[in-house]
């Protein structure tokens, strides 16, 4: 059964799109943690854990989840990007990208920003153009 990333990857269910390729596909979490907060995930995939990705998919996926971290790093003002695989809600295999300040902003229980549909377009473009421009 399809879930609702790959839904998401699909453009069958809304996103704020920040990058993808054939395989992989990256937008911004719709409750973030910080502005810029972005997923990564297989497209092809019906793999619930990270660890139980094949190899190929795995490496691949972390080339292109570094990719939108630089993105990340130059559109959005940050010291580092932080990285983390929870899958505690949605049985997809996804990344989180969270550009972090302080080593606070990468805290998942944390309260998170509430943003408008313009917000969140404006960092998804920001975030997008820095990728086509790396
Ligand atoms: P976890 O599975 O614990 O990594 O949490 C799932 C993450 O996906 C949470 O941070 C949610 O805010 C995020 N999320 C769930 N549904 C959507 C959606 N439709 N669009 C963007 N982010 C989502």
């Amino acid at each position: 059964m399809a879930t609702i990333f790959t839904k998401i990857a699909a453009g069958e269910i809304p996103s704020y799109k920040v990058a993808e390729s054939d395989d992989f596909y990256a937008f911004l979490d719709i409750n973030p943690l910080v502005e810029g907060h972005t997923l990564v995930i297989p497209r092809h995939t019906e793999a619930d854990y990270i660890f139980d990705l094949d190899s190929e998919t795995y490496l691949g996926l972390m080339e292109f989840a570094g990719k939108v971290a630089g993105a990340i790093k130059a559109a959005i003002p940050c010291k580092r990007v932080g990285v983390a695989v929870l899958g505690m809600e949605v049985p997809h295999t996804h990344i989180h990208l969270v550009p972090m300040s302080s080593e606070g902003d990468l805290n998942f229980s944390n309260p998170k920003k509430e943003l408008s549909a313009e917000q969140f377009k404006d960092i998804a473009g920001r975030i997008a153009e820095a990728f086509n421009n790396l």
